[in-house]
């Protein structure tokens, strides 16, 4: 019977690795009216644990096994200690609206943690317009010549290091001007190959870029991949945050169920003469994180300066001591809701 069980368990898989082969199932018990299968997880998340209950529960009672199921997690670090190549915290970051500073903050929160001595990865999916490589200064001469690296036989992605974090970026496969036409099943299709397919090595912490907006794309990374959380982004103004709805409706669907680490305020306000002006509104952000239940992250005021650290290809976090303040902070704070 523990053979049969073990036999079926073969067929539920995480990362590509079916859960007998990768060592997760620790223990299998018979008693008499139920079945306890013993699992170590590496990511804690609620839709992780969800997901990989429904899958067992479904491939053991297609094997005709009339028991009850009980299934048992641990919170095992270790699990992934001993491969080489480990990924220990993807986060993805979304908004519903282009335009309101997902990319500046994907940027200036991979470089606090790297400022925060950990490893760091940039994964940046924004099809409609991947901005990291210019926000990181990487020009199209150094991609070309060591994005794609051959490794026993076959080929990797190499990421690029800018600033200390490592990048891979769906523009550094499309030329300056040229848009990308890759829409729903196959850019899900080239991201799932660029995240998996890249020697990241081991990281901390990988940042995902995601498009804005609720689409196809949205949901296969969500699924796919072992978040153990998204940071939203919105400015306070209403449009915004009406877009940004959208999302948290989606991340609650029960096939996402993506744990939200909390919202960021871009663009709160704008200050001169120590004069603050609310020009998205007062607030905003604040409100719609309480209503929806939601932890309010904190707020980055609209300056001018972060504007032309962008387009230089300077993080902000790197030139301006009160901003790189806020963004410790806001980092510190996602790191408490992990
Ligand atoms: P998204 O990724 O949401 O499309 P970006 O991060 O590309 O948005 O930001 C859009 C533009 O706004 C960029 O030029 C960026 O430099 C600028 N920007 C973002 N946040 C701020 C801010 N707080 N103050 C000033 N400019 C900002």
């Amino acid at each position: 019977m523990i053979q049969k069980i073990k036999k079926a368990l073969e067929n539920v898989f995480i990362d590509n690795k079916n859960i007998i082969q990768s060592g997760m199932v620790k223990n299998i018990d018979l008693l008499e009216d139920e079945i306890i299968i013993h699992i170590s997880l590496s990511n804690p998340t609620m839709h992780a644990k969800k997901k990989l209950e429904r899958d067992i529960s479904k491939i053991i009672i297609e094997q005709n096994v009339n028991k009850k199921i009980r299934i048992k997690t641990t919170l095992d670090t270790l699990v992934g200690k001993s491969k080489k190549e480990e990924i220990r915290n993807i986060i993805a970051v979304a908004s519903g609206k282009g335009g309101v500073g997902k990319s500046t903050i994907s940027t200036n929160i991979s470089v606090s943690l790297v400022n925060m001595g950990y490893r760091v990865g940039l994964f940046d999916a924004d099809i409609y317009g991947p901005s990291i490589p210019l926000m990181f200064n990487i020009i199209e001469d150094k991609v070309q010549s060591s994005i794609i690296h051959h490794k026993n036989g076959t080929y990797v992605m190499k990421p690029i290091t800018s600033y200390g974090v490592k990048i891979l970026s769906i523009g550094f496969f499309s030329k300056s001007g040229q848009a990308i036409a890759w829409r729903g099943p196959m850019a899900t299709k080239a991201l799932r190959q660029l995240i998996n397919e890249t020697d990241w090595g081991i990281l901390d912490f990988l940042i995902i870029d995601l498009p804005p907006g609720t689409g196809d794309i949205h949901l296969s990374i969500l699924q796919e991949f072992s978040l153990k959380g998204i940071v939203l982004v919105s400015t306070p103004q209403k449009i915004s945050l009406s877009d940004v709805h959208r999302s948290v409706g989606m991340l609650r669907l029960k096939s996402v169920l993506v744990p939200i680490l909390g919202i960021i305020e871009n663009m709160s306000f704008f200050v001169k003469k120590k004069e603050k002006f609310y020009l998205f509104g007062k607030d905003g952000v604040k409100k719609f994180s309480k209503r929806m239940n939601i932890d309010f992250l904190g707020e980055i005021p609209l300056i001018q300066e972060i504007r032309e650290s962008s387009d230089l290809g300077i993080p902000i976090v790197l030139k301006n001591r009160t901003i790189r303040k806020i963004f410790v902070k806001i980092t510190n704070n996602i790191m408490n809701n992990l």
